[in-house]
């Protein structure tokens, strides 16, 4: 039954509900709505100009009516006159179909009619930074090897332990938290879920995050490479395949090596075969490729993969197994938009089912090391514009993302890169002066 989110609000002294969606460059927008209007938006919706958010649409089409999934609301721990709640697009009564979780939405679907159900953890790690940008918060976190810093870490406590504090609310289960291995960043860790409520918390988890990082004076960036020679802000996704019941793992199989079953294997071979491809959605932005691909940084290493490898329990890999039944995509990073890594990660994983794909065969070298060794692995995209192009040369993933998705993503992507191209660099001033 659909919960009431009229009732929702008079229960619980919800004054305020944020109807949001988001859009294909990750921006989340919502409208306020009054607890008291919240019946009519519930079964219409809240109205958008879809052409005021990035969506490909244009001014003169019709309202976006965003529609709240009434399930997934979110009650926020820090201030509770408002609910979150996320919504999907819709356009004179039909879906949006580029609308990122309207596609995660058919994607599990597609995984559900094969009796598969994708569960999958983020991994979203972000920097504290001073609210003009300019430099992390925290000055006397300057080491050269910052992961893990306890000192470091506690003069954070009170960010930290209050998105922490709010999550045990919400009951997400999370376990860990921890200084990164950039200085100024941070890692949280809660449990693995069903795909959609993990975007849908990995979405709320970015807002709660700048939220409450702004609350204390401070700013929070999911950037990919926000500081050059510091380690970036990856997204790392782990995942595994179940039965629609939930109960058993698909990609369990404790007598394969690593303990991934056929099943894990092929599903990693769609993910393998489709890489280079996966990084236009993993990697969107110009930044990302600062990140991955990268010189070592100050503390050692990236922690970012270069090629396309996977590997056992070994962290300088695209694809790292790191147990049984599951195995963990380094590739994404912050900018990543949370339905849209979802939404590919199956659709390529569904693929490899669908053609039996071959993982090929797991280096178990460093790669930051021996990287040069591996010579029948593809190196990742390097720019956005090699990635958006191996995007458009992969008809198969096109065609699961839907067209409607791949031309209005591509098209927005490709102007992101001319607009980049466009820019009058100081380096090339400088280089290219005195030629
Ligand atoms: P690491 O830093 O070693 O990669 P973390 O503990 O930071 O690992 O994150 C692991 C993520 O993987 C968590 O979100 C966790 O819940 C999730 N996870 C654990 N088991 C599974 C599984 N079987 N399927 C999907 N995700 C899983
Ligand atoms: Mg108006
Ligand atoms: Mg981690
Ligand atoms: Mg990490
Ligand atoms: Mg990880």
């Amino acid at each position: 039954m659909t919960l009431d989110l009229s009732t929702f609000a008079a229960e619980n002294g919800v004054k305020y509900f944020m109807i949001s969606y988001t859009d294909l460059c990750g921006g989340q927008r919502a409208k306020l709505v009054p607890a008291q209007a919240i019946a009519d938006m519930q079964r219409d919706g809240a109205g958008f100009a879809g052409f005021a958010t990035w969506l490909d649409l244009t001014p003169a089409h019709p309202d976006l009516f965003a529609v709240p999934d009434a399930g997934s609301v979110i009650q926020l721990p820090w201030k509770r006159d408002v609910a979150w709640v996320a919504a999907d697009c819709m356009m004179e009564d039909a879906p949006v179909q580029q609308a990122p979780r309207v596609l995660l939405k058919r994607l599990v679907g597609e995984a559900r009619q094969q009796g598969l159900r994708v569960k999958t953890g983020v991994e979203p790690e972000f920097f504290l930074v001073t609210p003009d940008g300019s430099q992390i918060s925290d000055q006397r976190d300057s080491g050269e090897k910052p992961c893990y810093d306890q000192q470091a870490v506690m003069r954070r406590y009170d960010v930290i332990a209050e998105i922490c504090d709010c999550m045990l609310e919400l009951g997400w289960k999370p376990y860990q938290n921890d200084h990164e291995d950039a200085n100024g960043q941070f890692e949280m860790n809660w449990e693995y879920d069903d795909a959609l409520n993990t975007a849908d918390k990995h979405s709320f988890f970015k807002f709660m995050v700048k939220s409450i990082a702004e609350k204390h004076g401070l700013r929070a960036t999911f950037m990919p490479k926000p500081f050059k020679g510091l380690t970036g802000n990856g997204c790392h996704c782990h995942i595994s395949v179940w039965d629609v019941e939930g109960r058993t793992n698909a990609f369990a199989d404790k007598r394969m090596p690593f303990g991934l079953s056929e099943n894990g294997k092929t599903f990693l071979g769609g993910i393998m075969k489709h890489a280079s491809a996966l990084a236009a959605v993993t990697n969107p932005t110009v930044n990302s490729y600062k990140r991955i691909n990268a010189p070592r940084t100050v503390s050692g290493a990236t922690w970012a993969p270069n090629s396309v490898t996977w590997t056992g329990n070994n962290r300088t890999h695209m694809v790292r197994v790191p147990g049984p039944g599951r195995f963990e995509l380094r590739l994404p990073d912050g900018a990543v938009n949370p339905y849209l890594l979802q939404a590919i990660i199956i659709a390529a994983g569904l693929s490899g089912l669908r053609t039996n794909a071959d993982p090929g065969r797991h280096y178990d070298i460093d790669m930051y090391k021996d990287g040069h060794t591996v010579t029948d692995a593809p190196k990742l995209p390097l720019n956005l514009l090699d990635a958006l192009r191996a995007y458009e040369s992969d008809e198969e993933l096109q065609v699961a993302l839907g067209t409607e998705f791949s031309s209005a993503y591509l098209k927005l992507k490709h102007s992101e890169w001319n607009a980049y191209c466009s820019q009058f660099t100081e380096w090339e001033h400088q280089t290219t002066l005195d030629i």
